[in-house]
């Protein structure tokens, strides 16, 4: 078992983590992002990062080599509209995305959001760490986290 921080502060201890969300068990904040027969989306509980959804397989799986034929087609068709989402809601020019298959957890792509802010950090995949602690650690204000979850209301409307 893993003891897992929540962006709110909680701590749960989990075997996966993605099977903990995708089966319902730790309910992420704001809710579902968009679900479908494969995938799951929802924030990322543990970074107050405004659009920034992970999107993970139902099935406990950990490389891209496992999909199905139809788990691949609805794993790009989802990530492709939520991605579509991201910048005709939030203003998203750019995502980062990060999947590692070498993980406790199990698939699941993050989609991280490129804000000004995050330039400091640079511009490249070292600084997607920095980036993620930065705000954890110093963008965990009230005020970022009514941003947060004004922005996962607004993208669960557009994907419903
Ligand atoms: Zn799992």
């Amino acid at each position: 078992m893993r003891k897992i921080t929540l962006s709110n502060g909680n701590t749960v201890e989990v075997e996966c983590l993605s099977c903990a969300l995708t089966s319902g068990l730790v309910e992420p904040d704001g809710g579902v992002i968009l679900e479908t027969e494969y995938f799951h989306a929802h924030q990322d509980v543990a970074y107050p990062i405004e659009g920034l959804v992970i999107l993970a397989s139902k099935r406990h799986i950990k490389c891209l080599d496992e999909l199905t034929d139809d788990e691949r087609l609805d794993y790009i068709t989802t990530m492709t509209k939520i991605r579509k989402a991201q910048r005709e809601i939030l203003g998203i020019d750019y995502v980062y995305y990060f999947y590692n298959e070498d993980t406790t957890h199990h698939f699941h792509t993050w989609l991280v959001p490129r804000y000004d802010w995050m330039n400091e950090f640079g511009r490249s995949v070292e600084s997607l760490r920095p980036v993620l602690l930065h705000a954890r650690n110093h963008r965990n204000t009230d005020e970022n986290h009514q941003k947060v979850m004004c922005s996962i209301k607004a993208l669960k409307t557009a994907l419903m």
